[in-house]
């Protein structure tokens, strides 16, 4: 079997042609923001995905599905993306009828965190466990929740956004228009904000500044990560911070929905038992044993392929009619 997968970011378009195990066969990326929006953007993707098909040397004939993971907010039904923050120019594009009529395909779309959790359903650690939740940890703070081996859409594709409950509602303000989300104490952008912030205004000596060499305006949540490792004071206290917060939101997750495995993103990739010893250690304080007991937390496996996996793992779960 043969599919493409179409990741659409920020910075990068990839497109990728795989197999139904989720091995990548060929892949090529380019640059989003030069291509000034969807009118060339879909077209220069287009393009990309014929470049992957002769590299790899398989005819469309051969394809039987495309996926594509996109930015949100997208209207699932529709098959279109609506107000993407970080790409501009492409609102209200309709992939998956542009990508329909071009390849004469099957066309599966969702956002990427929920792509990210059939993903990891798919192919990661956790694989074939029916009731698994995958939170992205990243820059932002995504989510995708499955339900008995199927993605919980939601009654308007906001089911997984579990990155804007709120935890404080005197909290700093979220760009999402609440106040104290999830994503305000545990995204990597804005620990990285709130570091920079602290770091200037209190003048901090600390090994996060020295990670990142001297430059407070390049902190980012892998520096504070590094700084952990060397056991640095000030790091020290704001990740004992972040580590209660994590455990704050992840104990809504597994009061809610009592899953079997939640599979952690990019900063558990980095920081390992660093973040999931003392993870599992707070949770106590804010769900019931039986949930914890019941559930394994993991870093995610797939490493750097996962959104190459994500679009992939769309196109397989959409033609077993799963998406
Ligand atoms: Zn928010």
């Amino acid at each position: 079997m043969h599919i493409l997968g179409i990741d659409i970011g920020g910075t990068k378009i990839t497109a990728c042609l795989g197999d139904g195990t989720g091995k990548i066969l060929a892949s090529k990326r380019i640059l989003t923001q030069p291509l000034g929006g969807s009118k060339n953007g879909v077209e220069a993707t287009f393009d990309l995905i014929q470049q992957v098909l002769k590299d790899s040397e398989v005819d469309i004939a051969h394809v039987q599905a495309i996926g594509i993971s996109s930015p949100g907010p997208i209207d699932y039904k529709a098959g279109k993306m609506l107000t993407p923050p970080n790409l501009k120019g492409w609102e209200n594009t309709e992939l998956v009828r542009l990508f329909r009529e071009a390849f004469k395909k099957p066309v599966f779309m969702n956002n990427d965190a929920n792509a990210a959790a059939i993903a990891e359903y798919e192919f990661g650690g956790c694989k074939g466990i029916p009731n698994l939740i995958y939170l992205t940890l990243s820059t932002g703070m995504g989510g995708g929740v499955i339900i008995d081996g199927t993605l919980l859409q939601g009654a308007s594709d906001t089911a997984g956004e579990v990155g804007h409950y709120v935890l404080d509602i005197h909290g700093p303000f979220c760009p999402c228009g609440l106040r104290g989300c999830f994503e305000v104490y545990c995204g990597g952008a804005n620990l990285a904000k709130m570091l920079q912030k602290k770091i200037k205004h209190e003048q901090v000596h600390t090994q996060i500044l020295k990670e990142a060499g001297g430059n407070i305006d390049t902190i980012g949540a892998n520096h504070l990560i590094e700084a952990v490792k060397k056991n640095d004071a000030f790091a020290l206290s704001i990740w004992e911070d972040f580590i209660e917060r994590l455990a704050q939101g992840i104990g809504v997750i597994l009061m809610c929905f009592n899953p079997e495995a939640i599979v952690l993103g990019t900063m558990a990739i980095h920081a390992q038992d660093l973040l999931l010893t003392p993870l599992i250690k707070t949770l106590p304080k804010y769900a019931w044993k039986q949930p914890i007991g019941a559930c394994r937390i993991e870093a995610s496996i797939l490493g750097s392929q996962i959104s190459e996996l994500s679009a992939l793992a769309l196109a397989i779960s959409g033609l077993k009619g799963h998406a």
